[in-house]
């Protein structure tokens, strides 16, 4: 056993600590008033069980979810389980919704002594694939603890964020303080590909009343309030098949697929000059990343395709307007057949996540950054999310203000040797906890009251 695992064994098992800190809270009943969120917060993270918030994380990254539809039983189901199981111990109202066969996703409610904001913990059980698990230092799902970190697929991305989100509301459970308000958590499926689980969560009306939400995702502990889009653009140019060695009998595409990918390097280059380079974010791109020719079937040297295909991913940062950049693909198509009128061209954008940007003064990121300095001692480092998450939906469909906060550092999701550290699994826990004391005690009151208001106090 490691020095830091003994700290964190001793840690969990101080209980009459907690209890002398918490009493001088409590005995003050009543809802939560700003002269007792000082004592609150001390309370509730004096609850924070590091010893359970290590283990959770170790269990939950042991428990194989990489969901492979070739693969008989290889979905979210068991991690979503464990959860679900997690959480009712700790007393919550909890629903199991299956959004597709065996990837259930996992939605809890722990409820205040008194009516208040709805604050969302959001987080996904899928984790991507190991690899060649050769490759690892580690098996990539032994959740081995090893000088203060936990290795593992899923460590960072994401089972460490869901450990800390249900850690912090088992400290507020415990706390056995007054509580203005509700928490919900969300731990959906399918978050790694097309994000059934958070779709279907917005459509069975769990985001309903949801005040504001934090997105458990590794952002190092980081307060990230803006995000980027994206859009996945498929272009088809239909030519007419000939033989090689008669190209004037056909009608080749493939130049025109070049030529778009020309043209969308100078948009690329416009976009940047009208957007910049955002500070967390950096630039938008257009990055052609797969180019088909044929577009089907095998290809032969002596053939001119019938069709070529191209695919575009775009990434874009706030102010980026999406149907305006889409116009201006369209019109480099249109000037193209203008110019030739035997090109023909189908774009079509299949799939679209617009940017997301939460006002620093929404109280959810003033809770959150003021739980920074409370609970972690230091002032907010800002950042911006690369990707889209789960919280681009809650954010886009729902209008929910989101913070994207978890620990892991931002680029080991996905790689070989995932690893978390266990000090920035703590620490999230400690944050999570304390905005969620500051966002009850600084919002006035809740929005219209959604699904699972029935169980309102
Ligand atoms: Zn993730």
């Amino acid at each position: 056993m490691s020095m830091l695992n003994l700290v964190y064994l001793i840690f969990a098992f101080i209980p009459a600590r907690a209890e002398n800190i918490c009493s001088a809270a409590r005995d003050r009943p009543g809802v939560a008033r700003l002269s007792t969120v000082d004592e609150q917060l001390k309370c509730v993270l004096s609850n924070i069980d590091p010893g359970y918030i290590i283990d959770l994380t170790r269990r939950l990254v042991a428990t194989r979810s990489v969901y492979d539809p070739a693969v008989p039983g290889a979905t979210e189901e068991a991690a979503a389980r464990l959860v679900a199981a997690e959480l009712s111990a700790l007393g919550l109202a909890v629903h199991v919704e299956e959004v597709a066969p065996g990837r259930p996703n996992v939605i809890a409610d722990w409820q205040g002594s008194a009516p208040g904001p709805t604050l969302l913990f959001e987080g996904h059980t899928d984790v991507v694939t190991e690899g060649n698990p050769a490759r690892w230092t580690y098996p990539p799902f032994s959740a081995e603890l090893v000088d203060g970190r936990i290795y593992g697929r899923g460590s960072a991305d994401m089972k460490s964020g869901i450990a800390a989100a249900v850690g912090a509301v088992r400290a507020l459970a415990r706390s056995g303080l007054p509580y203005r308000g509700r928490i919900r958590l969300a731990v959906l499926v399918d978050e790694e590909d097309l994000m059934l689980g958070v779709k279907h969560f917005i459509r069975s009306g769990w985001a309903k009343g949801v005040d504001g939400a934090i997105v458990c995702e590794p952002e190092q502990n980081e307060v990230c309030l803006i995000q980027k889009g994206a859009m996945r653009v498929r272009v088809e140019f239909t030519g007419v098949m000939a033989h090689g060695a008669m190209p004037q009998a056909g009608v080749n595409p493939i130049p025109w697929a070049a030529e778009f990918i020309q043209a969308l390097g100078r948009l690329e280059a416009r976009l940047v000059q009208e957007h910049g380079e955002n500070v967390h974010l950096g630039r938008p791109s257009l990055t052609p990343t797969i180019v088909q020719a044929p577009a089907e079937g095998p290809p032969q040297l002596n053939v001119i395709p019938a069709a070529a295909r191209v695919f575009v991913d775009v990434r874009t940062i706030p102010g980026v307007d999406h149907r305006r950049l889409e116009a201006d693909m369209r019109a480099i198509l249109s000037a193209m057949s203008e110019r030739d009128p035997r090109v023909r061209a189908e774009l079509e954008v299949f799939e679209d996540r617009p940017w997301t940007e939460t006002p620093p003064d929404t109280p959810i990121a003033q809770a959150v950054a003021e739980a920074c300095r409370r609970a972690a001692g230091r002032e907010p480092v800002y950042g911006g999310v690369p990707g889209a998450t789960d919280g681009t939906f809650l954010s886009a469909w729902a209008g929910i203000p989101i913070v994207t906060l978890g620990p892991g550092d931002r680029y080991i999701p996905h790689q070989v040797d995932e690893y978390v550290e266990v000090d920035q699994v703590i620490e999230a826990a400690r944050i999570y906890a304390a905005s969620a004391v500051l966002f009850s005690a600084r919002h006035p009151e809740s929005r219209a009251l959604g699904r699972g208001a029935e169980q309102a106090g």
